[in-house]
């Protein structure tokens, strides 16, 4: 059964439906019981009834019957004996005869002539002299008829038996005639009722007598009567149902032959007579149930209605319960920013997505993202720009992928993606790359136009990990090599990658230390006039010397230090450590510029201009003779605020430099606003200045415009004499590079630039 079809069986409207429906059966069916109890009662106190005056009105029946009988046989005996003519008187004046109202005694003659008679003539019977012949013994009986008396108005019944002659021969026959009425004077109305019957009726079939209340006849037949004669003759206890067409009356009926006669007697008590009180009886009954029905009906309905609508409220409440438990399990799961599932909803999709893989056997792809440099937008634009940000690219990360990938924020501005039965890298490798191109596109937050990109880390189940845990590592380890490929990139897990991250994390740790340790050194890089080559200045280029694993290049830790911020106390002792040594070798005769590279965490801190303010006042160092390089990309995002950075720092008198040139977003004619003095043309346009007409033609675009705007211009990246031969065919003013300057430790610098100097 459904839930569903559970839940319709609480409704109160149908529990109370199915309580009334119960009810009403229980009482209509009791009601229906006892009616029927009483119908039988009535019908076997009927039956019994019946029986009992049959046997009553039998009795009396056969004690007239055995009078006449004997009658009869006192007369036929003393005609035997004497006179005929004088015998019934002297019968009469011994008061042996019956009384004379109720009965006439008649002699007959062999001819069948009237011998003598109790009545005069005219009133006497006939008699059928060759009926009585017939007759099949010596001692039967022949019953007549009902006979009318037209004289006297009454009806007759004839009893006669015959006479015989010594020789056995009949010559004559005694006659009884008795009131027909009288046999049925004993109706009792009381028992019988108005319209019960009492009868009797002959071998024949016809009645001679027969009562029903008041109307009694004296003749006539009933088909049902004759038909249960036919049939149950000698059962003694049989009681039927008969309607009688004579009088259209249903009556329980017994039917019997008077013992040692040739009739019958018959009896019924009317069906509707005898429940009479039945019937009244069963109409309270019903009026009752009727009525306890409507009780039931209201009693119910309204308690229905009233718990229908208790019910109603409670399942709303309930509703209103489930549809918050809803909203606060939807904020639990959900990131309210993005409006993405959360950490804990990521989770547990990934729990999920590992059992189902695991059982059908499939692969799927676990994505980490992170936005590059978020933290740099969030700091200069604000918190509320952030927050947008995150949005619009979460709705972008959302677009790139369908509607069955999951992606969910971490927090922060990490993103992770669930990509369900996409476990080939080329799928993935599309996937990533409509990631990385819907993010790259511009945004417009807070009436500014920015860019970013994101760094996607992939792993694979089952190949990269089975469980949550090692997928999620494994995703996020190699989001943060493809971070440390140069971003905007994506790169998949493999194991040399996770030793790269190891390293990763333990170059963090002991960064943190690098400075109190002494581990970090400045090389230099000297920077060339190239009408010349000689010596104009340095770059100061910082260096680690991990206690494991050796020198390591800035490439491999500055990202770190930025992430981190180490970046801060690192770059301030950067710039101190520059300065210092520029002094000494100022104060040793050497009086060159030195450039100092800047981070874009240090070019964002509010504390930049104080620490160089100080680093300069602590180190004596002369602030012309100071450069600080700084990428493009800095100068990108919020430009007012770092075009006043960069006022600021002239303001102290400190030289800018835009270091890397070409590889940034700024246009050729931006480079106007900046309060500039050097443009550093980025080496990847020297490495084949020499072949490339690209390269070339951007070289010149940049030495043109610096010389507009008398910026010093410097190639940076001179490996080889071709390169150099090419660049002074032009008119740039400086080059660095492998070719003549390799970077190098301070004290190996100071002795190359004295051996400069000699010459
Ligand atoms: P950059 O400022 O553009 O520095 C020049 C980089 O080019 C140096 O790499 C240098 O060794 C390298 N280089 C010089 N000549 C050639 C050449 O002919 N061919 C090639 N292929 N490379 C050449 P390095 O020292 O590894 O530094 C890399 C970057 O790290 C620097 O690029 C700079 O952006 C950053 N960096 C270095 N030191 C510092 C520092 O103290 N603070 C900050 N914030 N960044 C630093
Ligand atoms: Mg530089
Ligand atoms: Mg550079």
């Amino acid at each position: 059964m459904t839930r569903r079809a559970i839940y319709k069986l609480t409704e109160p409207l149908l529990q109370f439906s199915l309580l009334t429906v119960a009810l009403l059966m229980v009482l209509w069916v009791t009601t229906l019981n006892l009616i029927r109890v009483e119908t039988e009662g009535a019908e076997e106190i009927a039956w019994i009834s019946t029986l009992d005056l049959a046997e009553t009105y039998e009795a009396q029946m056969v004690r007239a019957l055995r009078d006449i009988e004997q009658t009869l046989n006192l007369v036929a005996y003393v005609s035997g004996q004497g006179d005929p003519e004088t015998i019934l008187s002297e019968l009469s004046a011994r008061g042996l005869l019956p009384p004379d109202v109720l009965f006439i005694i008649t002699v007959f003659a062999a001819d069948g002539s009237v011998l003598v008679s109790t009545r005069p003539p005219g009133t006497v019977p006939t008699l059928n002299m060759s009926a009585l012949r017939t007759l099949p013994g010596a001692d039967a009986l022949l019953v007549s008829q009902s006979r009318f008396d037209a004289g006297n108005q009454q009806w007759w019944l004839d009893f006669s038996i015959a006479l015989f002659a010594p020789d056995g021969v009949v010559n004559g026959a005694v006659t009884v005639s008795a009131d027909a009425e009288y046999f049925v004077s004993g109706y009792d109305a009381d028992q019988l009722g108005e319209h019960g019957l009492l009868a009797v009726i002959g071998a024949d079939g016809n009645f001679r007598v027969r009562r029903s209340g008041a109307d009694t006849s004296f003749s006539g037949t009933e088909t049902v009567l004759q038909g249960l004669l036919a049939g149950e003759d000698s059962d003694l206890s049989a009681v039927s149902v008969l309607l009688y067409e004579s009088d259209g009356v249903e009556r329980y009926t017994h039917s019997r032959e008077i013992f040692g006669f040739p009739l019958r007697l018959a009896v019924g008590l009317s069906l509707s007579e005898q429940h009479a009180g039945l019937a009244a009886s069963i109409r309270t009954y019903l009026w009752r149930t009727v009525a306890g029905s409507l009780l039931i009906l209201l009693v119910t309905g309204t308690l229905g209605r009233m718990s229908s609508q208790l019910h109603r409220t409670r399942a709303r409440v309930l509703e209103e319960q489930l549809e918050h438990a809803r909203q606060v399990e939807y904020l639990a799961f959900h990131d309210s920013l993005t409006g993405l599932p959360n950490r804990s909803f990521f989770a547990k999709l990934l729990r999920q997505r590992i059992i189902d893989s695991r059982r059908g056997k499939k692969k799927f792809a676990v994505m980490f993202l992170d936005i590059d440099k978020f933290k740099i937008i969030n700091d200069t634009l604000g918190h509320d720009s952030g927050d947008q940000l995150l949005k619009e690219v979460a709705q972008r990360i959302r677009a790139a992928l369908r509607e069955s990938d999951v992606v969910a924020r971490m927090g922060g501005d990490e993103f992770t993606i669930i990509l369900p039965e996409t476990g080939e890298d080329a799928q993935l490798v599309d996937a990533s790359r409509r990631i990385l191109n819907l993010v790259r596109n511009s945004y417009l937050l807070a009436g500014q136009e920015l860019r970013i990109t994101v760094s996607i880390g992939i792993s694979v189940y089952p190949r990269d990990g089975e469980d949550e845990d090692s997928l999620m590592k494994r995703a996020d380890i190699a989001m943060y090599y493809a971070k440390g490929e140069g971003r905007n990139n994506f790169k998949f897990y493999t194991d040399e990658i996770n030793t790269d991250s190891l390293e990763r994390l333990t170059l963090e740790a002991s960064l943190r230390n690098a400075v109190e340790k002494n581990q970090l050194e400045l090389f230099y890089q000297a920077k060339r006039d190239l009408s010349n080559d000689r010596i104009t200045g340095m770059e100061a280029l910082l260096r680690w010397h991990h206690p494991d694993l050796g020198l390591i290049l800035p490439k491999q830790f500055i990202p770190i230090a930025e992430e981190t911020r180490l970046i801060i106390p690192i770059g301030r002792w950067v710039l101190e450590t520059a300065c210092r040594q520029s002094v000494e070798w100022r104060n040793k005769g050497i009086d060159l510029s030195m450039a100092v590279n800047l981070s874009t965490v240090q070019f964002r801190d509010d504390y930049l201009l104080n620490d160089i303010e100080e680093v300069l006042q602590k180190s004596g160092m002369v602030p012309r003779m100071l450069e600080l390089e700084i990428t493009e990309s800095m100068i990108m995002g919020d430009l007012t605020k770092a075009i006043a950075v960069m006022q600021g720092i002239k303001c102290l008198g400190v030289r800018i430099a835009i270091d890397d040139f070409g590889t940034g977003y700024s246009s050729l004619s931006a480079l106007k606003d900046f309060p500039i003095d050097t443009i550093k043309i980025d080496g990847s346009f020297i490495s084949d200045i020499v072949a490339n007409k690209d390269s070339q033609g951007l070289a010149a675009a940049i030495i043109a415009m610096g010389r507009t705007l008398g910026l010093n211009v410097i190639a940076e990246g001179v490996e080889s004499k071709d390169q150099m031969d090419y660049l002074k065919s032009g008119v740039c003013d400086e080059f660095q590079g492998f070719y003549l300057n390799i970077p190098m430790p301070s004290a190996e610098f100071e002795r190359m630039l004295r051996k400069d100097a000699a010459n």
